[in-house]
């Protein structure tokens, strides 16, 4: 079945429940709905998101200032008295306009997708004026951090192998990380970029960082016993099973979370959920001491190589709290 317009999570069990009222009576109240379902055309802006649904990038020009519009909104030029625009097919590499935002924390309709980027793309460079065009930035190296998304930087437009005729049909990828065969290609889908095994980051071995490793080990194994005696750190590894490599500057370790709760092997594991890198161990000194692993990723402190891992991360900014709150 297709995806329905209203999401099950709107809606609600039929039946009665009682509330307390403000002059401290009982009243009874029941579960009711309102909802209004539409239709709506993309009007003049169909064109392009046709032609986005067949792998085609469009613009539309103005036949008289020669102004390009990207998206192509509208065929009637607005600064010459509607005058007709005139279709062209844009290149499928571009380049990124201004710094983009990292989402970390999305609205509600984009939740369990964030980390995400945004940017304005330039993608009508040869024309003598043309609008930006406002798409999803994607990296093959792992959940966006900052550095990667930087004004100026070669992106290649990259479609969606299935397509509905909407915007998140297409995203832009830096350049340098296609595969130079591949940079040509149009159109190109994201079924031939690799997204799912990026590359670990290069680490920056250092001998100075060994002693912050082995304090950090001795913390890690010192806040295992800690959870075991901390039942809100019991609730937060309740039925969860994970075993996570951890790469550092100054040495390797291995969480491992089963049966509510937390072990630390001093390498990285043969198998493992996810493998993740800082290259300061101190990163995970700080979270111990009440700091936050997502603030360390937000910050470009540590990286990660899946939504997947970044999903995990709440449940690990919660433990240090637990035991604190817990006065273990
Ligand atoms: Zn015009």
């Amino acid at each position: 079945m297709s995806e329905m317009v209203l999401r099950p999570e709107f809606n609600l069990p039929k039946g009665t429940s009682e509330v307390l009222g403000k002059d401290g009576k009982t009243y009874l109240q029941f579960n009711s709905s309102m909802a209004t379902l539409y239709q709506q055309t993309y009007g003049e802006h169909s064109r392009f998101f046709l032609a986005l649904r067949d792998a085609k990038l469009i613009g539309s020009k103005c036949t008289q200032c020669g102004q390009v519009m990207v998206s192509a909104a509208t065929w009637n030029c607005p600064f010459c008295n509607f005058a007709e625009m005139k279709e062209v097919v844009l290149p499928h590499k571009g380049i990124l306009a201004q710094t983009a935002p990292i989402t970390i924390f999305p609205s509600q309709s984009f939740i369990g997708q964030a980390p995400f980027c945004r940017g304005y793309v330039d993608i009508a460079t040869q024309e003598k004026v043309a609008s930006f065009l406002p798409s999803r930035l994607r990296t093959t190296t792992g959940i966006p951090r900052p550095g990667v998304f930087v004004k100026g930087i070669e992106l290649k437009l990259v479609f969606k192998d299935k397509r509905e005729g909407s915007i998140l049909d297409i995203f832009w990828v830096p350049m340098k990380e296609i595969p130079k065969k591949l940079r040509n290609k149009a159109p190109l889908f994201e079924s031939e970029l690799n997204f799912e095994n990026p590359k670990l980051p290069k680490l920056k071995i250092n001998k100075n960082l060994k002693p912050v490793y082995v304090k950090l080990l001795q913390s890690l194994n010192e806040m295992s016993l800690k959870v075991l005696k901390s039942p809100r750190a019991q609730k937060d590894l309740a039925g969860k099973k994970y075993r996570i490599g951890v790469k550092t500057g100054g040495g390797d370790f291995t969480f491992i979370i089963e049966k509510n709760k937390m072990k630390v092997e001093p390498k990285v594991a043969k198998k493992t959920d996810f493998v993740i890198v800082a290259n300061n161990p101190k990163t995970f000194n700080d979270w111990i001491n009440d700091g936050s692993l997502t603030d360390a990723v937000i910050e470009g402190k540590l990286w990660l190589p899946s939504r997947e891992a970044f999903i995990f991360l709440p449940m690990l900014d919660r433990l240090p709290r637990s035991i604190r709150r817990d006065g273990v």
